[in-house]
């Protein structure tokens, strides 16, 4: 398998926030997930990774081509959907078409007004009267209308009701069901990505903290609860994070094996992407002090 996207050793500074040497790579004919809480950093390496804000240090290969020097070759094969859309909002739908169009070689008129239809959004409608999720299907209109081999999404489900979100989510699929395609798709709303994702990969205080396939990521870690007294100081190590109460404790652990040989009498039960990414925030926090 092919990856549309290789980004190693990057680096940015901002005065309270840096992106300290993030590596990872987008597989070809996958959805990968880019997950993260409020103020992890992925809007920062989105914006970095597609040349829009500069960076100290790192390299970003599109297509196994340098974003440097390639820059229009590269924005050619990509769809964008950024959370803010830079839209003008005294224009309509169809004059907005007409300022991005020109910008792309294979632009696809067809693909255009076939996306429009099936939103049920009308070209003759003003941006500025465009509901939330109206605003996020035309950008991905746009974004789809290109013959684009990857789509980078920020945030895409932010602020959507489940219908609108279920309904990208189906266009997600039946995108990448054409074959060669890609999508990165940031988001803290995790439980999108249960349905659709491949692969995750999650960011944290401006650091990855791990890329793996769904599947195998959530086979990897476990909640394990049972009563207090099962704890002592070498099982609490094997834990993440362990959250106690009056009924027991919970904790998620990646050493369920480990768990289960030196504690009887406890439930293991599957996580949710959510858990894992909250359970590894705590502990860095827990580290941290
Ligand atoms: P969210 O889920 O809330 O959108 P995020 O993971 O996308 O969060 P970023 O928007 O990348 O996070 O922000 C990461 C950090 O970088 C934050 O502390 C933010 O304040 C900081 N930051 C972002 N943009 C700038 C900027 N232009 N100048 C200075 N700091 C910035």
């Amino acid at each position: 398998m092919d990856n549309i996207l290789e980004v190693s050793g990057l680096t940015k500074n901002y005065d309270n926030f840096s992106l300290k040497d993030i590596s990872f790579y987008l597989p070809e004919g996958c959805i990968t997930g880019f997950v993260g809480i409020n103020g992890a950093g992925k809007t920062t390496t989105l914006r970095t990774v597609l040349g829009l804000t500069g960076k100290v240090s790192g390299n970003i290969k599109f297509f196994d081509m340098d974003i440097e020097g390639n820059e229009g070759k590269i924005k050619d094969r990509i769809g964008i959907v950024l959370n803010e859309g830079c839209f003008y909002d005294d224009l309509t739908l169809s004059e907005m078409k007409s300022v991005i169009a020109p910008a792309y070689k294979n632009w696809c008129e067809k693909d255009f007004i076939e996306y429009l239809e099936r939103f049920s959004l009308n070209p003759k409608q003003k941006i500025s009267t465009l509901s939330k999720g109206m605003r996020m299907k035309f950008a991905l209109a746009l974004a789809l209308s290109h013959k684009a081999e990857l789509l980078v999404m920020d945030e895409p489900t932010g602020g959507l009701d489940p219908l609108v979100r279920s309904q990208l989510l189906d266009i997600l699929k039946d995108y990448m069901s054409k074959g060669g395609k890609g999508v990165f798709f940031s988001t803290h709303i995790t439980s999108d990505l249960d349905k659709i994702a491949d692969m995750l990969i999650m960011i944290d205080d401006g650091q990855i903290v791990f890329q793996e396939e769904k599947d195998q990521l959530l086979d990897s870690y476990r909640i394990i609860k049972g009563s207090t007294e099962k704890l002592n100081e070498n099982t609490r190590k094997l834990f993440l994070n362990i959250e106690e109460s009056a009924f027991g404790f919970m904790g998620i652990t990646k050493q369920s094996a480990d768990i289960m040989e030196h504690m009887q009498d406890v439930l293991a039960e599957r996580p949710t992407i959510e858990d894992i990414m909250l359970a590894n925030v705590e502990r860095r926090k827990k580290n941290a002090v």
